[in-house]
């Protein structure tokens, strides 16, 4: 009797033991992926030229290309997440770093987070005004201080110490941003229906956002914006509140996200979507949807996530009429859309 157990507890072991996951190593490499946004909103083709839309895919494409070279050549998700938001921060075509929008005061005041999903370590910067990247001020905050959120004037007070690019203010101006702003700003001394909704009537959102998998089997999700038009001096989106715009869990899912932020805060977007993957066993699709396209509107707001999880499978959902976004598998094969369709 006593040898029949022993032989069963045996047979039990070496059961279990290659029933184990593999572990993801350097001598198999897991699949890479990567997935971008570069904000939701009102796109509409009558109101687009045809160059415009083709230097949104090129600036889409070269932040895919970015972020992807990093993945090909073995790096980190969360270096690949870093290159292509840096990339987007750069261009004027986004309301991140270069042409963000203009805060009520007439000033840009930008937002970053990052999230690594092998460890949950997360960084942030809020209402920063000279960091040339606030993406790269969010990534010191995680890995250089004890904190997770920075803000203001001790967060580019730190971003100096590390050495990261200060640049003035001016530097983040562009003129049609500006032009969005005097037409904000004109709308609410009117007081007109585009001040009473100024996000619903204007939808140029255009926050950039990128989530990544490795090689190693490592999901990092980042997101960084100018806000929204006209906000309130001192106003804080979801993008750089972990858990809102951006999360990232390699047992769940990564998510960054661009829309409405308060709406987008007041659900924890980001992490909601995770939870639901993770605990109600939801499909990465089925959590986007049953968030971003129930949610979200049912609440009165609107936007659009993207998401991917440890088995490549890529998630880009917004219920408005746009989003900027893209995502690549294999080199050479990188896509990019704009609109619903
Ligand atoms: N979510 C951003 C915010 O509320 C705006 C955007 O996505 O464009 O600050």
């Amino acid at each position: 009797m006593k040898r029949i157990l022993l032989c069963l507890l045996l047979f039990t072991a070496i059961a279990c033991s290659t029933n184990r996951d593999k572990p993801i190593s350097e001598n198999s490499p897991g699949p890479i992926t990567l997935v971008i946004h570069g904000g939701a909103g009102t796109i509409k083709r009558e109101n687009m030229t045809p160059e415009r839309e083709a230097a949104y895919h090129a600036a889409l494409q070269q932040a895919l290309d970015s972020g992807y070279t990093v993945l090909e050549k073995g790096g980190k998700s969360l270096d690949a997440v870093i290159a292509a938001i840096k990339v987007m921060e750069d261009s004027p075509l986004f309301n991140a770093g270069k042409g963000a929008v203009f805060n009520s005061e007439g000033k840009n005041e930008l937002d970053a987070s990052i999230m690594d999903g092998s460890n949950l370590m997360a960084g942030a910067v809020a209402g920063v005004t000279t960091i040339k990247n606030p993406i790269t001020a969010a990534y010191a905050v995680m890995t250089k201080s004890e904190h997770v959120m920075m803000i203001g004037d001790g967060a580019e007070k730190f971003a100096r110490e590390q050495n990261l690019e200060i640049v003035d203010p001016s530097y983040f101006f562009d003129s049609l941003r500006y032009k969005q702003w005097i037409k904000a700003k004109q709308a609410e001394k009117d007081r007109t229906a585009a001040w009473i909704d100024p996000y619903t009537k204007d939808k140029k959102f255009g926050t950039v956002g990128a989530v990544a998998l490795d090689q190693f089997g490592n999901i990092a999700a980042g997101t960084s914006t100018g806000g929204m038009t006209n906000k309130k001096y001192g106003r804080v989106g979801d993008a750089p509140i972990i858990g809102a715009g951006t999360y990232a869990d390699n047992t769940s899912c990564g998510v960054s996200a661009t829309g409405w932020g308060e709406y987008f805060i007041r659900l924890a977007v980001a992490h909601d979507i995770s939870s639901l993957k993770k605990y109600a066993g939801l499909t990465l699709q089925e959590a986007a949807d049953s968030v971003v396209m129930k949610k979200v509107p049912s609440l009165g707001g609107d936007g659009g996530i993207i998401a991917l999880d440890r088995q490549g499978n890529v998630s880009m959902t917004f219920n408005t009429e746009g989003m900027y976004r893209g995502y690549i598998k294999k080199r050479g094969e990188g896509k990019t859309f704009i609109y619903k369709d």
